[in-house]
């Protein structure tokens, strides 16, 4: 007999010819197999019950990153062909073919960089159909050598044997390169100079000797200063303008990472997991790290290498080096090497560059684990643009364009959402043009015009402004919390209704007041705002933010009027406090909000961690820290007075705590726990009002374990299932996930002109 099969998915750029063609060597079939738009066509011929087996043995036996997601077979009459081979890609149809996402350096060639025998030893772009780079190398679809910047190097005969032989590991790797005919190394001296010598040896030595270096990567450059070094590790830091927010560091292996942080198995596991990401662990009092690489954090980002020449390169520095962003403050990442050299020459030493193009930049993906879990923090490198499924399809294409801070974007078409890597803070032209640019790249690698753009209600926000200018399509306003929520229920492939708790620092709300401590009813469709933390006015508006003392004023006056002596906060800021508290009063200038990440800000500043921060989420992140030695004592909330009624007790009983002299961690720690014991009940209330059983937590302030471990286990503790987020950040990374599913749900319904 003859099938035709076909496959869909991730099939391309993950050795699945190769695959195929051993496969049907293996079982005698014959035929043929090729790439097209679509994913992977294969014709296979012999007896029925040997061509049975090696369609049942393509989903079984399937190479490690291929992620079939459609196989159809069909009947065809024998050729009486003998043979296997791979034909030549086919264009012109719709393109349907998923790209992968760059995957770390697989255990094979790892052993082949490392051994002095081998023609690839210390190769610094060693790779096969099982790792190397993907995503940021190409430039359209089918995948193929001729559209990666890979094109800039014809093989020598010794790849193209490789290349073309259906039993090597390289069989069709389109990437595939050695010394004699790939990309090559190079060091150059801030000033210009090409240094001779071993590029991966001098680079070292120079980290080594307390320079910083920048390194082009995967996808972008990153800044390099050994870790251990303060005076290089601080002159990063103050050449690239970021005060205090933590730098990741790379550590060579596991060992390394055991060296500098407690690390259970969950987050030991996730730093092998293939995609690499920075993984934040506590690190251990001991780490010979310097103190500018993570200022005031209990938490060290490491991450292991991913590429070989980071391999080769943290074997060569043999201690762990901070590699962060190559960018100044808040501009997007470089990967263009004129503007990399002109942008980070007055913030690197030396430059180790290579003659291999980053087509599209991707930034590191960051997540966070705890006992039994992780959180995605930034899902980017290693896991974009691999697509996450929505809980039905949309039925015409979809641009979600996010909100502003860590903005993402993405593409859906039917089942498949497909987000950008992390893009930033969309708050200057340089991350704007990187945005659209992104944009325009997506729609032409996975062939989706969009019909329909969902975007945030905040009328100020640059995506909206993206979004509204957009001509010849439908736009869907969609709330920031409820897009918080439908992220966390398309994360879980689940369409509701729930019961959604959606903290987090700032989202505009439908009433024109800014909203961050939301209980919502909702499902992808629509939602009900049921309950939420009491507002206060934010004295001064974005002032607020930058200096959560303020943010102590309103609550303080809300809570306490006058009574606020005895309060270090209010001596500290003694100059200011009146005119604050009198501004908030008057409404001038101090929008009202609801938010959770506020509320945190606040309870910051009245334990004395800081008055004022330098980079989003700062006092947060310490405040939990604070908490993390952790205690079952809880402020009390009155039961039944849901959020609304959980806000004034609260920050009540923490004053007069406080003015107890209780220790700051015990403050926080109780701060904490009470907050989570109120969203608890407020949520349990809620699900027994409208007869659900299901919750749903998402929002920036999620990131916080320690809150979330809590809520977690008081909810399951009452017999509901939570969800939580897998996939996409809770933050507003997450956001324009949720974002497409409800402008999907809505379209489905109807409801889109
Ligand atoms: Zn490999
Ligand atoms: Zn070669
Ligand atoms: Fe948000």
């Amino acid at each position: 007999m003859r099938t035709r099969i076909r496959v869909e998915g991730i099939v391309q750029g993950v050795g699945f010819r190769p695959f195929v063609c051993g496969l049907a060597a293996e079982h005698g079939v014959a035929g043929f197999v090729g790439n097209d738009e679509a994913g992977v066509f294969i014709e296979a011929e012999g007896p029925l019950s040997t061509v049975d087996t090696f369609v049942g043995d393509l989903r079984r036996r399937a190479p490690v990153l291929a992620v079939i997601e459609r196989l159809r077979t069909s009947r065809r009459r024998p050729t009486g062909q003998s043979g296997f081979r791979i034909v030549a890609s086919a264009g012109g149809g719709a393109r349907r073919a998923l790209v992968s996402p760059d995957m770390a350096t697989c255990a094979d060639c790892l052993a082949e960089l490392w051994n002095p025998a081998d023609r690839r030893y210390r190769y610094p772009f060693i790779n096969c159909t099982n790792c190397g780079p993907r995503y940021t190398i190409v430039t359209d679809v089918p995948y193929d050598r001729a559209v990666t910047t890979m094109r800039d190097f014809p093989m020598c005969a010794a790849c193209a044997h490789e290349y073309a032989d259906p039993t090597d590991r390289r069989f069709h790797a389109e990437p595939v390169c050695c010394p004699a005919c790939g990309p090559s190394l190079r060091f150059v001296s801030a000033a210009g100079a090409s240094l001779g010598g071993d590029p991966l040896d001098t680079a070292a030595a120079w980290l080594r000797d307390g320079q910083v270096i920048a390194v082009k990567g995967l996808g972008g450059y990153h800044l390099a200063a050994l870790a251990s070094h303060e005076p290089a590790v601080a002159a990063l830091r103050l050449r690239k303008h970021r005060e205090e927010k933590p730098f990741a560091v790379m550590v060579a292996d596991l060992a390394a990472a055991r060296a500098l942080a407690h690390c259970d198995d969950m987050a030991l596991s996730t730093m092998e997991d293939p995609r690499r990401p920075v993984v934040l662990v506590p690190r251990r009092s001991d780490a010979a790290v310097a103190l500018s690489v993570a200022p005031r954090n209990g938490q060290l980002g490491l991450m292991l290498p991913y590429t070989p020449l980071h391999h080769v390169l943290a074997a060569a520095v043999a201690g762990p080096f901070v590699l962060t962003s190559g960018n100044v403050s808040d501009e997007p990442i470089a990967y263009d090497d004129r503007d990399a050299l002109d942008r980070l020459s007055r913030i690197a030493d030396g430059f180790l560059l290579h003659d291999r193009r980053i087509h599209v930049r991707a930034d590191d993906s960051v997540v966070r684990t705890y006992p039994g879990g992780l959180v995605p923090l930034r899902r980017s490198r290693g896991a974009s643009p691999a697509p996450v499924e929505l809980p039905s399809p949309a039925p015409r294409p979809v641009l979600a364009c996010g909100a502003e801070l860590k903005n993402t974007f993405c593409l859906a078409k039917g089942r498949h959402a497909f987000l950008s890597p992390h893009i930033g803070d969309l708050k200057n032209a340089e991350t704007l043009r990187s945005y659209a640019c992104g944009i325009a790249h997506f729609s032409r690698l996975f062939d989706v015009v969009p019909a329909v753009v969902a975007h945030d209600l905040h009328p100020d926000y640059l995506s909206t402004t993206y979004a509204r200018e957009l001509e010849g399509v439908a736009a869907v306003g969609v709330q920031h919390h409820h897009a918080h929520i439908a992220a966390c229920l398309a994360d879980n492939g689940y369409a509701g209704p729930v019961v959604g708790v959606a903290f987090d620092g700032l989202g505009y709300g439908t009433d024109g007041t800014i909203w961050g401590g939301e209980l919502l009813i909702a499902d992808l469709l629509d939602f009900r705002r049921v309950d939420h933390l009491t507002p206060v006015p934010m004295p001064g508006g974005p002032a607020a933010v930058r200096e959560p003392w303020r943010m102590a004023a309103a609550y303080l006056d809300h809570a306490c009027g006058d009574d606020i002596h005895g309060l270090a906060v209010v001596r500290r800021q003694a100059a200011r406090w009146a005119d604050v508290v009198r501004l908030s009063r008057t409404g001038l200038a101090s929008p009202l909000t609801s938010s959770a990440g506020r509320l945190f800000d606040a309870v910051a500043a009245i334990v004395g961690l800081r008055d004022a921060v330098t980079y989003e989420g700062q006092a947060a992140v310490e405040l939990e820290q604070l908490a993390a030695a952790g205690c079952r004592d809880a402020y009390p909330v009155p039961a039944g007075a849901g959020l609304r009624g959980a806000t004034r007790p609260l920050v009540w009983a923490m004053v007069d705590d406080v003015r107890r002299g209780a220790p700051p961690d015990v403050v926080a720690v109780r701060f904490h726990n009470g907050l989570a014991d109120a969203t608890v009940a407020a949520a349990r209330d809620a699900a027994s009002q409208e007869g659900l059983s299901v919750v749903a937590l998402s929002g920036g302030v999620f990131q916080n374990v320690v809150l979330l471990q809590r809520v977690l286990s008081g909810l399951a503790a009452a017999g509901l299932r939570v969800l939580v987020h897998r996939q996409v950040p809770p933050n507003d990374g997450g956001l324009c996930l949720g974002q497409a599913a409800v402008a999907a749900a809505r379209d489905r319904a109807g409801l889109v002109p």
